[in-house]
């Protein structure tokens, strides 16, 4: 095992976690991972980033499933680049803590505001159509999700577009903590991609694009080889004006094909649509596909290259620390609430 060198730390801390519900996508990717290591690059950020295992539970998840899902998110965390000695990786379900401040903020939240939720209205939807029930596990997966941001007193939380709601749901938790609890507790900000935090599904670009999704052909998952690639970019939706542009509400396939490759290239929107505007469909498409697949070819070369003790190290590596601050949350919530 890797030794790990002791140091202080007073830098400001970022939580995220993506729910092991399947493979990780493209979206994945530019919502959250990228923004991650750059943060993680920075080296100014003391960063904590974890495999939501126990959030996958929140809808039924076959066991084998999810246990190789859990393997093949941390193996491409890695693969994408992040680091165990710089961000402090770890499985949710590994450190103790997280359900019990997940029954903590239950009981200092009400229904209304979880049913107000605009994801939780729309998978409950999506569900409502084969089961006549609605797993609970649904309804209450903000509030696991503000314990998982709130119980190492994050002072930010990188999420994509879609979770803002989610966070703002956390920060009243913390208040409440806080002025009715007394908890010496942060009131978490969201940190965002500037653009192209929100990848739509490719068939059907106005939707968000999802791991979850049942029809594969909407999303680019990492893992995805190059003919696939290929094959999914020139059958997603566009229009038949033929001139690219971005426009969100009149093109959103195109403007959502413009906003991958300025995220790849890390140039602005603006920027992106000046240098494809040339070009017609079919060479922008094959140029989106080019910038993928050189996107994802070293992540895939480095996921492949990964053995078992590379991931069991990572995970292991932190996790004393992981859990003592986790510990000392828990402590002061005890006390707030008068258990201790
Ligand atoms: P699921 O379908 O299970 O909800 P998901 O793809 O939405 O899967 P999450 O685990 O919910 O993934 O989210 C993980 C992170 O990825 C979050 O920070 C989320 O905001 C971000 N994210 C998810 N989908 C996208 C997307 N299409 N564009 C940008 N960011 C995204
Ligand atoms: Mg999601």
């Amino acid at each position: 095992m890797v030794k790990k060198p002791k140091m202080k730390n007073k830098k400001e801390r970022i939580v995220t976690g993506i729910t092991a519900t399947g493979k990780l996508t493209l979206g994945n990717y530019i919502g959250a991972i990228k923004n991650l290591i750059e943060y993680q690059n920075s080296n100014n950020y003391d960063i904590y980033m974890f495999v939501a295992d126990l959030h996958a539970l929140s809808l039924p998840i076959d066991p084998d499933e999810l246990r190789k899902n859990i393997k093949e998110q941390l193996s491409l965390y890695i693969a994408c680049g992040i680091d165990y000695k710089k961000t402090k990786l770890f499985k949710q379900s590994e450190i103790i803590g997280h359900s019990d401040i997940f029954y903590y903020l239950t009981v200092i939240s009400n229904e209304g505001q979880l049913k107000r939720m605009t994801q939780y209205k729309d998978k409950a939807q999506k569900n409502a159509n084969k089961t006549e029930q609605i797993p609970l596990g649904l309804l209450m997966y903000p509030i696991l999700m503000a314990g998982d941001i709130l119980i190492y007193n994050a002072d930010g939380v990188i999420v994509g577009q879609d979770q803002k709601q989610h966070l703002e749901l956390t920060r009243d938790l913390a208040e409440r903590l806080l002025k009715k609890y007394k908890v010496d507790i942060k009131i978490p900000n969201p940190i965002i991609a500037k653009e192209g935090a929100k990848i739509m599904a490719l068939k059907t670009p106005t939707k968000k694009m999802s791991k979850s999704d049942k029809d594969i052909g909407e999303t680019i998952f990492l893992l995805d080889d190059e003919e696939t690639i290929r094959k999914k970019i020139k059958t997603s939706l566009t229009d038949s004006e033929n001139k690219v542009y971005y426009d969100i509400e009149k093109k959103p396939g195109v403007s959502n094909l413009i906003t991958i490759y300025s995220s790849i290239k890390n140039i602005s929107i603006k920027e992106a649509s000046e240098s494809l505007k040339d070009e017609n469909y079919k060479n922008f498409k094959e140029i989106i596909a080019n910038e993928i697949i050189k996107l994802l070819k070293p992540i895939q070369d480095k996921y492949f290259s990964l053995k078992e003790k590379d991931i069991d190290e990572a995970i292991n590596y932190n996790k004393k620390e992981i859990q003592s601050t986790a510990n000392e949350m828990i402590e002061k919530i005890k006390k707030g609430f008068g258990l201790n």
